[in-house]
């Protein structure tokens, strides 16, 4: 695929260090809070970006870290510690808060369909590791002490601002507005690997280490993670865009300079969810979770086909009406879905051509929003109803936007609704006719011996009085047509 490098400014083809396989990071959630969906904009895409990857055949290796201690209020390492802010604020352990918005966090991901990474890791269970880390760096003289903590000394590097495309004095740590400098930094971009003096003497995590009881800064964590999980070599590191920077650069200072040798050639970002009063985020207080989204009504699955329309370069406005939109046009998607039949075999050319197609167009940067024209286009082709459904499956691995599953349950929801608990849970939906439902359990039950020839007989007989069977997860639906 073709994919954007922040790192290079420049779109070009995704490479990796080991043919065929892709070891991947993406920096997790601070649980302090509940992940807003400004948060899941970014996780949505990197989940399709995976998916992506994993369709185009690679084997991929994502990790990702869970934020439970380090990361202060500002990214330039000064203000309160967020999981100590997010303990005061429910009267609650670090530890419960941590494990009650990491729980929460899944949850969100399961409704929002984005598949858990391979390596999940808190940044609390690997303090050796950081350590040793921290250790080589000061062994190195890539790192100081002053005033108790320990600092990266950004001026043994040569060239530090590596997203360049930074405009220096703004983004300097130190300067910027609300930011108080810590005047134990030789550089104002030096930034601190480990803490012993904090100003909180209410720190509730701290470790012993050779520079006395502390814990350790934000930034070394992922790299910290990475380097166990993934190994030396990198292939993409994801985030959102304010992640960059300083986050990102200094994950890269602190890594290479530990290892000697270049970390992660592809870095991509995703840009930001915003509202009409800028970037959505959960210091200014009001924020929106997927179960707000769910409480008035709007399924999560239209809010990941919201984020898919665009680009994930392109900055995107919440509106509630962009949401209505969004969630108009899935519904009518599955309906269409739900009205193609099932029968006929599916002509294999026709998929192979329109999945080559998919390939281009969503493999030109990940551009999501040509992947759910592809949907559209899929079905206006001039193929059966089987094959559409084939293809749309297909394609459905990349954007998990759930299409069949939903459809059927469309289907499900407009048949007029009897259920019976057949056999073993299978469960019949249809109108209320015992004779149609025992037809249908009949030819269950010659799937189960494998009596193919029985089960195909069965669904002629019951297509030639106008019925079609739609199979389910836990049964089947049968509707007349
Ligand atoms: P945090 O929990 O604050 O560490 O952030 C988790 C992820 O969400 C990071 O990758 C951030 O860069 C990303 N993020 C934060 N705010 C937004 C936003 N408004 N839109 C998209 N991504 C965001
Ligand atoms: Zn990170």
């Amino acid at each position: 695929m073709y994919l954007y490098n922040s790192l290079t400014h420049k779109k070009a083809e995704f490479t990796t260090h080991t043919p065929g396989h892709v070891e991947m990071y993406t920096c997790g959630p601070t649980v302090y809070h509940f992940a807003h969906i400004g948060n899941l904009r970014s996780y949505i895409m990197e989940d399709v970006l995976e998916k992506f990857l994993r369709y185009e055949g690679y084997d991929v290796n994502r990790v990702m870290n869970i934020t439970d201690v380090g990361h202060l209020a500002s990214d330039a390492d000064t203000g309160e510690d967020k999981m100590l802010k997010g303990a005061k604020r429910e009267n609650k352990s670090v530890m419960d808060i941590a494990k009650f918005y990491t729980d929460a966090f899944f949850e969100d991901c399961k409704k929002l369909n984005i598949k858990r990474p391979d390596v999940v890791e808190a940044a609390t269970s690997c303090i050796p590791e950081y350590i040793e880390i921290v250790s080589k760096l000061l062994e190195k003289g890539y790192a100081y002490t002053a005033g108790g903590n320990v600092y990266f000394d950004s001026s043994k590097l040569k060239k530090y601002y590596v997203f360049n495309d930074h405009n220096e004095e703004d983004l300097a740590v130190g300067v910027r507005e609300g930011v108080e400098e810590d005047t134990n930094k030789r550089n104002k971009n030096d930034f601190v690997l480990w803490f012993t003096k904090s100003k909180f003497e209410d720190q509730a995590l701290k470790w012993e280490s050779p520079w006395g009881v502390g814990y350790p800064g934000w930034h070394i964590e992922c790299s910290g993670i990475s380097m166990k999980y993934n190994g030396e070599y990198l292939d993409l590191h994801c985030g959102g865009i304010d992640n960059a920077f300083p986050h990102h650069t200094n994950e890269i200072a602190q890594s290479e300079s530990y290892m000697g040798h270049e970390w992660c050639p592809q870095w991509f970002h995703v840009h930001h969810l915003n509202t009409s009063s800028g970037k959505m985020s959960k210091s200014k207080g009001e924020f929106l979770t997927v179960s707000l989204l769910e409480e008035k009504g709007y399924d999560p699955m239209a809010y990941r086909f919201f984020c898919l329309q665009s680009h994930y370069r392109k900055a995107l406005v919440f509106t509630w009406e962009n949401l209505d939109n969004a969630q108009g046009a899935y519904n009518k998607l599955l309906k269409k879905i739900a009205a193609l039949g099932i029968d006929g075999d599916t002509d294999a050319a026709v998929a192979a051509e329109y999945k080559q197609k998919f390939l281009q167009q969503v493999g030109n940067d990940l551009n999501t929003s040509m992947g759910i024209t592809a949907l559209y286009d899929v079905l206006k082709a001039k193929t059966n109803d089987a094959t559409k459904r084939a293809i749309l499956d297909d394609f459905d691995q990349v954007l998990g936007l759930r299409l069949l599953e939903k459809a059927a349950q469309l289907c499900e929801k407009e048949t007029v609704q009897v259920k019976n608990a057949a056999q073993d849970g299978y469960t019949i939906t249809g109108e209320n006719d015992p004779e149609i439902d025992a037809m249908v359990l009949q030819r269950y039950k010659a799937k189960q011996v494998r009596n193919f020839a029985e089960a195909d007989r069965i669904r002629d007989e019951l297509k030639a009085q106008g019925i079609e069977i739609l199979d389910t997860k836990d049964g089947a639906i049968w509707r007349r047509v």
